[in-house]
């Protein structure tokens, strides 16, 4: 008698559909990758099976040596260059000269002021002319993540915005991880569930919040890096479908 699927393993073969609806339903789509535990799980099933979606990450100018590895890492792995997003260099230096290079811990307003520079402009950037984007968010991340779909409109680029591991849970992400012997920032196994940059990051204590180490001096409900924001807003629009 077969064995019934078990719910990680319904998740796994729902995720790897998603995908594969993207990548024929929703050409061109691109994945932007932050490099972390999720990120990977998503860029290992894409890249397994020669998935048509682009990986490409920002490379904020700010990020860890180790988030930096994993560029080589993957290459080594998958033979697969990730497109490295970088910020326009000009604006970059105004806002040093302006702010400090660590202006960003002033005030909220010049944190996401840096956070636009080196993160969403070249976000915006990249996203221009795809008709999807793919991100590895998932729904129990954070309060302010509750609410994602797996399939999104995002009316802020004009485009479908999937997360096809909404429903994962950080459990799922490591289970995959380690049977699949996929691999991952060597800083999550010092404390850092969530990566960013190198000084907006710090490593949790067990049991805080997942994304307690993001941002940490500004109140949770402001921990977006805009990414996912609309006017300043978190917008959670309903599935097209
Ligand atoms: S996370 Fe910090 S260093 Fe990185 S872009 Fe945002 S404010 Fe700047």
């Amino acid at each position: 008698m077969n064995t019934p699927p078990t719910d990680y393993e319904n998740l796994v073969a729902a995720t790897k559909a998603t995908l594969g609806r993207i990548a024929v339903d929703f050409s061109p789509a691109v994945f932007a990758s932050s490099l972390a535990a999720e990120d990977m799980v998503l860029t290992d099933m894409i890249l397994r099976t020669g998935l048509p979606i682009s990986i490409f990450t920002l490379e904020t100018g700010r990020l860890h040596a180790e988030t930096l590895g994993m560029l080589d890492t993957i290459k080594e792995r998958y033979a697969y260059d990730i497109e490295r997003l970088r910020p326009d260099p000009g604006a970059v230096e105004q806002y040093v000269e302006n702010n400090g290079l660590n202006g960003f811990y002033d005030s909220v307003e010049l944190r996401k002021e840096c956070c636009r520079i080196r993160k969403v402009d070249p976000l915006n950037r990249a996203l221009a002319g795809n008709t999807a984007w793919v991100t590895g968010q998932r729904r129990a991340q954070s309060s302010t993540r509750a609410e994602l779909d797996v399939q999104e409109r995002d009316e802020a680029h004009d485009m479908t915005k999937f997360n096809p591991l909404a429903d994962w849970s950080e459990a799922d992400v490591w289970k995959y991880i380690r049977d699949n012997e996929v691999p991952y920032n060597p800083l999550h196994d010092r404390g850092y569930p969530s990566i960013g940059c190198e000084p907006c990051t710090r490593a949790v204590e067990p049991g805080e919040d997942v994304r307690a180490g993001r941002w940490w001096w500004e109140n949770p409900d402001s921990k977006e890096c805009g990414l996912h924001v609309v006017d300043g807003k978190l917008i959670r629009i309903k599935s097209a479908t």
